[in-house]
């Protein structure tokens, strides 16, 4: 089964993309486990690490609003 990413043919993935990156955020602000988001583990990796960068710009909110 594809991934999001896989699907739409994203390699790397911006941090800067904050919309797609809430997708994949739980309530608490916790990133969602690959199990429930089906996201490949290539990209999962990927996704933490522009998650954490967004936090860290302050694009995205430790916590969720
Ligand atoms: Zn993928």
């Amino acid at each position: 089964m594809e991934c999001y990413f896989c699907q739409r043919n994203i390699r790397d993935i911006d941090f800067k993309e904050t919309q797609a990156l809430r997708k994949f955020i739980s309530a608490s602000g916790k990133i969602k486990s690959k199990k429930r988001t089906g996201i490949c583990s290539s990209h999962q990796r990927r996704l933490a690490r522009a998650i954490k960068r967004a936090r860290y710009l302050a694009l995205l909110s430790p916590i969720a609003k």
